[in-house]
């Protein structure tokens, strides 16, 4: 198992899914559609995936009409995040989705639903069952980073106490090892946690 399967997929209660489909009938992607299809054709795996299942709402108003808190919620988001650009937004319903909210693939359904939501910082929409647990998730994110940065500042310390070159040298080496961890989280706004 990978670290990611490891350290997330297997610690999510999947039971706090209560079925509403939200997530499959109201979704968007970080990329645009124009981009999507190019990279589809040009056979890129997580793209053609995408687009096998999901299919453009005509409009951000017919979306809406939808379902117009999920809509909401995804553009105040990426207004929050600076990343909003209406004309490269589009909103898509998966297929597979049935009248009872339900997927009709459930046990064929492609590791991209599988892993769903994907990380502590996935948009769900408003009263998805994991909303919770995944801001429980992204707090302790956050205080992993804390303590990096907490290490950090000893190190710096340490630094001021030797003037063992070697000792240095190492000192320098894990603080880079560090900062390299903490910048993992930098598109989420670490620099201010
Ligand atoms: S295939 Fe199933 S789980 Fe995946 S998006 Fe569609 S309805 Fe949802
Ligand atoms: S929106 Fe949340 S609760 Fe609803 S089906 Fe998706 S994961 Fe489950």
């Amino acid at each position: 198992m990978s670290s990611y399967e490891e350290n997330y997929l297997a610690r999510r209660p999947e039971y706090l899914c209560h079925m509403c489909g939200k997530c499959c009938r109201v979704v968007t992607t970080s990329i645009p559609y124009k981009e999507l299809k190019k990279r589809s054709q040009k056979g890129e795996k997580g793209a053609s995936d995408f687009l096998s299942l999901f299919e453009p709402y005509e409009s951000i108003e017919v979306a809406r009409k939808v379902d117009a808190a999920v809509v909401d919620n995804i553009i105040n988001r990426l207004i929050d995040d600076g990343n909003y650009n209406e004309e490269e937004i589009t909103f898509y319903c998966c297929k597979y989705l049935g009248d009872d909210n339900l997927c009709s693939r459930y046990h064929t359904r492609l590791t991209l639903c599988r892993h769903c939501p994907s990380s502590p910082w996935s948009i769900v929409p408003p009263g998805c069952g994991f909303e919770g647990w995944l801001f429980w998730q992204r707090e302790q994110e956050k205080q992993k980073v804390r303590l990096l940065k907490e290490e950090l500042i000893e190190l710096e310390l340490l630094k001021h106490r030797t003037s063992d070159s070697q000792m240095l040298d190492k000192i320098d080496s894990v603080q880079s090892k560090i900062r390299k961890n903490i910048n993992l989280y930098k598109r989420y706004g670490s620099e201010n946690w």
